[in-house]
């Protein structure tokens, strides 16, 4: 009985100190009656931390600023939504963090059009905003330096975070986007004129003293070249020579260059192109700046603020491709959340992403190695890929994608099918419908029989024909009811307490779900609430850092010693 007992101890403890996290957008906290569902539904989960958008991805902000009053989001310039939702978050026990995009922007943000030198500048001098990505679609993002100075970081975003500081009483800071574009086009930033001089000084690559001196050892000391690299000869390039070449030969030497191109002629060395290494971690080391400042300022602020950040999930790879070696700056985090979203996974079936999800929390706590706190993320739309995907090709046969006048042009098209025509195109619908039916009839016969009735109709216009575009119309409606107002259970709950469970089981201290909206729109609430039924505290807040460092101990040891000597 002693040790079932002493279990049920260890159990209890051990689920009170899971963390809980939910991403929270500007659409969930527009209205009073918005943001008192929204703590309805997170007390019901025992959820007791939140990351509420205060900056979006494209620059819009949701406080009441004087500073940067341009930049506040038209849904919040006469509703205070982060005021009143702090209100009642703190009356329920739930923290705030202010979550930040920190580095991206909007092509019409006031910023991007008062300092287009703060943009970040591929080798073609040309802004973010050029990329093309899927479907021959442009890029809509403009993302900013975040190694420029004076600049974007400490001339905008910092004091953004200072003002917001000041005025609302949030518990965190949680960045975001705080990293180079490196899911649009990984090599291709920053080459703007800032950072294509200053790489060379990051890496104190020249003497500033003798600016125009070229160190390079007469003959080589070591057999191996790139042995001589102690001897610390000039790797920047001629200054003049430097500052005179096109920005697409200034990437190309430092995407392909060699560290040893004055003693050795490319094509007859066997190790030559190094200067990508500079670039990547300069890249790295500018990530890393910018957070380091945000934290200083930040805290001379508000001594108590705590500090969260997403990243990518592995921080290797985004070092390469993204600039974010979160390994680096986890001793300026309290927790941190790496991005397990199925979509960062190969195409898989859902129970071969749950094997994998629960490898990469074993890889999480690897890299984190007790340095901070980790809530391992999920998105909760990905969960749902197979069953989207079956309604999907439903709104696609629909043409319910595009614009609106589009889209009603197109439905006049579907209108004008007749007869055989007509039956062809309704036995794919059919087909396309049965793949989820079945579904759909244990969880709403009503729906179910709507579009039922809908494909009779269109059955006997076949035959008879009549007027379809009533009933094209109703079917649009209820396949985008399918899409954001499904009837419960439609989603199966089931796969969110999987993903949750295998978390659980791979030893995730902390587990954070992107994001409110999908929880809501997915009608998932009731099943987060059993996930969740056990109440738990934050780890971050209830227990240290098992290795906190080296200046953190020596502070608690000597305030030991005080108070001994106090007494
Ligand atoms: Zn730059």
């Amino acid at each position: 009985m002693r040790w079932i007992a002493l279990a049920a101890v260890l159990v209890g403890v051990a689920l009170a100190d899971e963390g809980r996290a939910v991403w929270v957008q500007p659409c969930d906290i527009s209205s009073p009656d918005a943001i008192d569902l929204l703590i309805r539904n997170l007390k019901r989960a025992n959820i007791k931390l939140i990351f509420v958008c205060v900056k979006d991805i494209r620059g819009r902000i949701i406080w009441h600023s004087e500073r940067f009053s341009d930049a506040v989001h038209p849904d919040f310039r006469h509703f205070d939504g982060l005021n009143l939702l702090l209100q009642r978050a703190h009356k329920a026990n739930i923290r705030v963090h202010a979550w930040f995009c920190c580095l991206t922007e909007s092509p019409e943000s006031p910023v991007v059009k008062k300092h287009p030198e703060w943009q970040q500048k591929n080798p073609n001098n040309q802004p973010t905003t050029s990329e093309i990505i899927q479907n021959n679609r442009k890029y809509n993002i403009v993302w900013m330096c975040p190694a420029r100075r004076p600049g974007y970081v400490d001339r905008y975003l910092i004091p953004m975070m200072v003002e917001l500081l000041k005025k609302y009483p949030v518990d965190g800071i949680h960045y975001d986007y705080l990293r180079y574009p490196g899911d649009v086009a990984p090599d291709r930033y920053c080459f703007c004129d800032w950072c294509s001089q200053h790489i060379f000084r990051h890496a104190h690559m020249f003497y500033e003293n003798f600016p125009d001196k070229e160190f390079a050892p007469q003959k080589p000391l070591l057999p191996r070249a790139a042995a001589n690299w102690l001897k610390d000869y000039t790797i920047r390039p001629p200054r003049k020579t430097w500052k005179n070449a096109p920005s697409t030969v200034k990437a190309e030497f430092l995407l392909r260059g060699s560290t040893l191109w004055r003693k050795i002629p490319l094509h007859r060395t066997p190790n030559p192109c190094d200067m990508d290494f500079f670039f990547y971690t300069y890249r790295c080391d500018a990530i890393k700046r910018s957070l380091e400042e945000a934290h200083k300022a930040a805290i001379k602020v508000r001594p108590d603020i705590v500090f969260s950040a997403t990243v990518f999930k592995n921080p290797v790879l985004a070092a390469r491709f993204c600039g974010q070696k979160w390994t680096d700056f986890l001793h300026l985090l309290d927790v941190v959340a790496p991005m397990l979203y199925r979509s960062y996974f190969p195409d898989s079936s859902f129970s071969e992403y749950l094997t994998m999800l629960s490898e990469y929390v074993r890889m999480e706590n690897y890299w984190v190695g007790g340095n901070c706190h980790t809530y391992c993320a999920i998105s909760v739309k990905d969960l749902y890929k197979e069953e989207r995907r079956e309604v999907e090709r439903l709104a696609a046969l629909l043409c319910l994608t595009g614009d609106r006048a589009r889209q009603e042009k197109a439905l006049d098209s579907l209108a004008l099918l007749s007869g055989e025509a007509l039956s062809s195109f309704l036995g794919k619908m059919r087909k396309t419908f049965s793949a989820f039916s079945e579904r759909l009839k244990r969880c709403s016969v009503q729906l179910f029989n709507d579009f039922e009735k809908c494909f009779a109709t269109l059955q006997k216009a076949a035959k008879e024909g009549g007027e379809t575009k009533a009933i094209f119309r109703k079917l649009r409606h209820l396949t985008a009811l399918l899409l954001n107002d499904p009837p419960p259970n439609f989603y199966p709950p089931k796969k969110l307490t999987a993903a949750i469970n295998a978390l659980r089981k791979a030893r995730t201290e902390g587990i954070a779900l992107f994001c409110a909206s999908s929880i809501t729109r997915f009608k998932l609430w009731d099943a987060l609430a059993k996930s969740f039924k056990q109440p738990s505290e934050l780890p971050h807040l209830a227990k240290p850092v098992s290795v906190p460092s080296t200046q953190v101990l020596r502070l608690l040891h000597l305030c030991r010693s005080e108070l001994k000597q106090s007494r």
